[in-house]
């Protein structure tokens, strides 16, 4: 488990707030980006990819988590998540689901400066993850 104090926030933020100007938003006009901090020290990033069918935009975490498993997969450990605008963005549903899958509930999210890094646990309570799958059968 890593603690908050241990974590660079201040470059994963940077590193995010960069990531956003690689966005692809010509319909909200809002650009994300996301930066995050593997288990081996390595780093990732997203920006969100927008699409006119609305429906299939990809957020900057999602884009994030296929950078991870481009670089072949690993563990993430924290994730700064930071609008253009500068405002607070929460993960949506979907992602906090993505990020599940690979950091599970310890992963610490931060939402810029003005929100304290959470527990992905905390944001997402008694999530569906790899555990479930594999091990049921009907009786
Ligand atoms: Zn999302």
């Amino acid at each position: 488990m890593s603690t908050l104090s241990e974590i660079p926030w201040e470059s994963l933020r940077a590193q995010a707030r960069q990531a956003t100007s690689k966005s692809y938003a010509p319909y909200s006009n809002v650009t994300v980006g996301a930066a995050g901090l593997t288990s081996d020290g390595r780093s990732v990033e997203g920006a969100n990819v927008e699409n006119a069918s609305y429906g299939l935009t990809l957020c900057a975490e999602c884009s994030l988590v296929s950078d991870l498993v481009r670089q072949g997969g690993g563990r993430l450990l924290a994730v700064s998540i930071v609008a253009g605008d500068g405002q607070p963005i929460a993960p949506c549903g979907r992602c906090r689901q993505l990020l599940f899958e690979h950091g599970g509930n310890e992963l610490l999210v931060d939402a810029g400066e003005r929100t304290p890094a959470r527990r992905l646990g905390e944001l997402l309570p008694g999530a569906f993850g790899p555990d479930e799958l594999g091990t049921r059968k009907n009786s």
